[in-house]
């Protein structure tokens, strides 16, 4: 194992890390993984309690999703997606198109990708429909939404964003109806419409320059699982259609029963029907919706932006250059695909949006002892997320906690001075019994 970590060290650039802190906290060698549980070299035992930075849904090596891979790989591993088409991705982009009522199906490799997309359609549709001046982008304040040029222009998150600046194009970030920042004896809901005043004035005098408004439907991930009303949302539907801006909903994280339904929009009620049965008919419907991380169930690289019949049609057209310029060499890989479609068989099989629904309440109830201890702030649950914040973090927290919580054989890594929980949802109550003590046993650490 110290050979493999000094030979990382040596080869590997790892993401969001800085490579000297490195010597003093290695990371994990990890052999192999079974359900929510990681593996290392030495055969110690690590919960995978952030499922992999959000992507894992039904734990490591499931056995349904490795014989899906398995079977197609005996058929066609990849094959470029212009020019040719495939049974695994017509099949998942007509069953995605079912799930979200958002006909068109266009994949990029990951989360950042999807993002980039969404963007170069919103403004390339506007150019179509005449408005070329129609190419600006909102986000919300704190908003994550990938970190490649493109894409980090729409994130507000200091740390990523700060350096690369100059690099990125100007977007306008409008305040966000995160509940923590609720006034006193302010309601969620009501701080929510707040905030949603505040996008209705910026759209008033910048429709004409503003292609779409990105947001995280529901939950912030990187802002720290920012939990918000979804009256937001409704609102937000209602001023983009008002002032012919596009909404995008960023559900990479949290799409695919993350919030307790299998798209965080369809918590966001629309004053009218916006959908045909079977799909929710009061649930709001956005222009484009990004997927990745739990598409494959956190096995391969895929994105997906869905989008709607009539902005697909305004590229529908005998000029090349009216149509979408834009490709990855690996867009729609039929493994990727075929994993994807073994995390659909499971939810429809497993009814696994019902079944989370009775293990949030009985997980919740597990975590009542951490929710009242005296060293938490704004405990916060929502689907199969938990975070709350720790009230006298000190620098270096995040660091200390995760050591600590690796010492109780659980994998974690709080933002900042946040603590969140976002397990695979094959996790049992046992073993989030185990986390729940993990969690505690750090809390009550002083000099964490
Ligand atoms: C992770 C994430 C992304 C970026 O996805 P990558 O695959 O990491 O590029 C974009 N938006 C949200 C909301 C995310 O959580």
């Amino acid at each position: 194992m110290d050979d493999l970590l000094s030979r990382t060290r040596a080869a590997v650039w790892h993401p969001c890390t800085q490579m000297k802190q490195l010597e003093a906290a290695p990371p994990l060698a990890i052999a192999r993984g079974e359900g929510a549980w990681l593996i290392d070299t030495d055969g110690r035992r690590y919960l995978d309690a952030i499922s992999s930075w959000w992507v894992n849904l039904f734990g490591h090596c499931n056995p349904r999703i490795n014989a899906a891979i398995t079977d197609q790989l005996g058929k066609i591993e990849h094959v470029m997606l212009a020019g040719a088409t495939h049974e695994p991705v017509v099949a998942l982009s007509e069953r995605l198109a079912k799930l979200t009522g958002l006909g068109h199906a266009f994949y990029g490799s990951d989360g950042a990708s999807a993002t980039e997309i969404a963007l170069k359609m919103s403004a390339h549709f506007w150019r179509n429909a005449g408005q070329p001046g129609k190419n600006g982008f909102i986000s919300l304040a704190n908003g994550y939404h990938g970190e490649t040029v493109g894409a980090l222009s729409v994130t507000d998150i200091p740390l990523f964003k700060s350096t690369y600046a100059p690099l990125l194009r100007r977007t306008v970030q409008v305040p966000t109806p995160d509940a923590r920042l609720a006034g006193p004896g302010e309601s969620a809901e009501a701080y929510a419409l707040r905030c949603a005043a505040a996008l209705e004035t910026h759209l008033a005098g910048h429709a004409a320059t503003t292609a779409a408004f990105i947001v995280e439907p529901l939950v912030q991930g990187a802002a720290g699982m920012a939990m918000y009303h979804p009256a937001y949302l409704t609102r937000a539907r209602e001023l983009c259609d008002r002032y012919q801006v596009h909404l995008i909903a960023d559900e990479i994280a949290v799409g695919f029963g993350r919030t307790g339904t299998m798209f965080a929009f369809e918590q966001a009620a629309a004053p009218t029907p916006a959908h045909a049965p079977p799909l929710t008919p009061h649930a709001i419907r956005p222009d484009f919706i990004c997927l990745s991380k739990g598409i494959t169930g956190g096995y391969l690289p895929l994105s997906a932006v869905l989008t709607t019949d009539d902005i697909y049609a305004a590229f529908y057209d005998d000029a090349t250059a009216r149509g979408f310029l834009h490709s990855h060499s690996y867009t729609g890989n039929p493994l990727a695909c075929r994993a994807a479609l073994a995390v659909l068989d499971i939810f429809a099989h497993d009814n696994v949006i019902a079944a989370n629904r009775a293990k949030a309440i009985e997980f919740t109830g597990m975590l009542e002892e951490v929710a009242a201890h005296t060293r938490v702030r704004h405990f916060r649950h929502l689907g199969m997320i938990w975070a709350f914040d720790v009230a006298d973090a000190t620098p270096g927290f995040s660091a200390r906690f995760h050591q600590a919580a690796l010492a109780q054989g659980v994998f974690m890594r709080p933002i900042g001075n946040t603590v969140y929980v976002m397990p695979p949802y094959v996790t049992s109550a046992d073993e989030m019994r185990g986390l729940a003590d993990a969690m505690l046993a750090c809390l009550c650490n002083p000099g964490i």
